[in-house]
């Protein structure tokens, strides 16, 4: 037991005691009892009566407090001053935490659970127009930036994937949102810009356009020229050049001809392809007779089609016959002549998917999650002495992005390699 409960102790024993001498000698009982409660409880009043004011905070010096009243304020006193150090540690941090956000060079804003403005640095300021003071306080971040992409994305699931966000207000600006749950439900939501990394694209994008448009026409007028001469009776060694000139040249015009096509695509980027509804199995079906002239004529692949005849997808055909011609020639380019290959086109759960599936060398692990990559290819020399440009997982990947399809590649060395494209219910039709 703690010593100012003994003593409280000790002082009712003491008033006990002088009650019972007090009623012994006098033999009032009563009055005995009386003055000596009463004056017990004053006692107890008047203590009670210093330490409220003490607790409120009236008085700045602690009074003489006794018993069982000290020893309640010293254990006040003691949570009062750890409190007073943890608000310091807090308010440290709070402004280490301010100061390093007001120092980055992104735009930090502090959002609650409905997506209100808490607080911004300066950053935000000049980036998304925030006003200093309390104007745009407490107001919904999609009423400050009125862009319908940004209340979409923040209906979804922001904090899975940054948006790209255009702001037309001069200066124009493009920037990157990102969105990290942070404290108790609150939200950091952050603004990089991107403005000049888009420009340098558009500048990369364009001149890689531009460059392929000018060489076709120049590549499409020697080509013709080889294949004219090719027609004529040569010595052996100029034959044997010439074959190789007209190979070479044929293998730049297909070069140009996938820039082209991913330019396109990355020129198109986020805009939706033309919804035009593709009778898949005829697709297939043209392309497979396509790539039968591609293989050696002796020891051609025998392609096995298993395809739902009912299943059509909702996209841009152009777009798909490309993605899935690169896979189908991939799977003749990259395997031996004569080996089989699957091309299976059905329903996967209420989606589609294609599936092309051959029995060449395989991929090593490795290699699996490079490969759509532009010019990634896992043995170059042979890969360009079979025609491959580089760029065809690329073209596929960008393709299915744009019908919110993704690709699956499954690839075990010596076994053969099968390439999946799923594709959502959303963009299934029943033909
Ligand atoms: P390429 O024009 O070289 O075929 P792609 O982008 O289409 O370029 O393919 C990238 C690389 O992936 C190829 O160079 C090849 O190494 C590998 N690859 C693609 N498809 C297959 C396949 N069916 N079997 C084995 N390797 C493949």
């Amino acid at each position: 037991m703690h010593e100012d409960f003994r003593a409280e102790l000790a002082r009712l024993g003491l008033v006990a005691l002088l009650i019972l001498l007090f009623g012994m000698a006098s033999g009032a009982w009563w009055l005995a009892l009386l003055i000596g409660l009463g004056g017990y409880i004053l006692w107890q009043l008047q203590q009670l009566w210093l330490f409220e004011e003490w607790l409120q905070g009236l008085k700045s010096n602690r009074p003489r407090l006794r018993g069982i009243w000290r020893h309640t304020a010293d254990r006040i006193s003691r949570i009062r001053s750890r409190a007073r150090q943890r608000k310091k540690r807090l308010s440290r941090i709070l402004h280490r935490f301010h100061d390093t956000l007001e120092t980055m060079p992104d735009a930090a804003v502090i959002l609650d659970d409905a997506f209100r403005i808490q607080w911004f640095n300066s950053a935000a300021r000049s980036m998304l127009g925030l006003s200093p003071g309390s104007r745009d306080h407490g107001r919904r971040i999609t009423g400050r930036l009125e862009a319908p992409e940004l209340a979409l994305w923040l209906d979804g699931d922001p904090t899975g994937q940054p948006l790209e966000l255009s702001l037309p207000d001069p200066p124009q600006r493009e920037l990157e949102l990102r969105l990290a749950p942070f404290g108790k439900n609150q939200y950091l939501l952050t603004a990089h810009d991107i403005t000049e990394l888009k420009r340098i694209q558009r500048v990369r994008r364009d001149f890689i356009a531009n460059v392929s448009h000018e060489l076709r026409t120049p590549l499409t007028v020697v080509v013709g020229y080889l294949e004219m001469l090719a027609e004529e009776e040569l010595p052996g060694e100029i034959r044997a050049a010439l074959s190789a000139s007209l190979r070479q040249a044929e293998r730049m015009q297909h070069l140009v001809a996938d820039l082209l096509m991913l330019s396109r695509l990355e020129l198109e980027g986020d805009t939706q392809p033309r919804n035009e509804a593709v009778a898949v199995p005829a697709l297939l079906r043209h392309l497979v007779e396509d790539a039968q002239r591609l293989c050696d004529s002796e020891h051609p692949h025998p392609v096995r089609l298993h395809l739902d005849e009912g299943l059509g997808l909702l996209g841009s055909e152009t777009e798909l016959a490309s993605a899935f011609g690169n896979l189908l020639f991939n799977a003749i380019l990259h395997t031996p002549a004569g080996t089989p290959i699957d091309l299976t086109w059905e329903r996967h759960g209420a989606g589609a998917r294609l599936v092309v599936a051959d029995r060449g060398p395989g991929i090593a692990p490795e290699h699996l999650q490079r490969l759509t990559e532009r010019f990634y290819r896992v043995d170059k020399s042979r890969s360009r002495e079979r025609g491959g440009t580089g760029l065809g997982l690329s073209i596929v990947r960008h393709v299915l992005m744009r019908h919110d399809a993704r690709i699956e590649i499954e690839s075990e060395p010596g076994q053969g390699s099968c390439f999946r494209c799923l594709f959502p219910p959303a963009r299934v039709v029943k033909l």
